[in-house]
């Protein structure tokens, strides 16, 4: 199945051919106020695994204090993309589960950045859970 993934408005569309094994729920305060809820959940994609189908120019990049960079579409606002230090020495990016619209079965296996998770959050799954990056 093609897993296909696009913003709200529908400028941006990219496909990922593969995903790699790392799949977590972010509960950091970075991702709460960026995607506008709880947690955020990401999966680590090689970049040459990553294409384009249409809108790329409608992508804006964040760049934070501590050097990671979210891109979103500047016409929506959808946050779309992750990239921190560690991906890019590993030439590797992270993807938002949360716009894909066909997505093969896929599970996330960590719930990430514990210590930061919002008060008002309960985390009722088995997923392991880690108080900062998973090791
Ligand atoms: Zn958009
Ligand atoms: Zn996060």
């Amino acid at each position: 199945m093609a897993n296909i993934a696009s913003c709200l408005c529908g400028k941006i569309v990219f496909k990922v051919e593969a995903f790699l094994p790392a799949v977590a729920h972010c509960h950091c305060s970075m991702c709460r106020k960026f995607h506008g809820a709880a947690f955020s959940t990401f999966a680590e994609v090689s970049n040459d695994k990553l294409l384009f189908v249409q809108g790329k120019p409608y992508l804006q990049s964040y760049v934070a204090d501590n050097n990671t960079v979210r891109k979103f579409c500047k016409c929506c606002g959808s946050s779309l993309i992750f990239e921190s230090t560690y991906n890019r020495a590993d030439n590797t990016i992270e993807v938002a589960l949360a716009a894909f619209d066909q997505l093969e079965a896929i599970k996330p296996t960590a719930h990430i950045y514990v210590a930061n998770k919002a008060a008002w959050f309960e985390i009722t799954d088995k997923v392991p859970q880690f108080k900062n990056f998973r090791e």
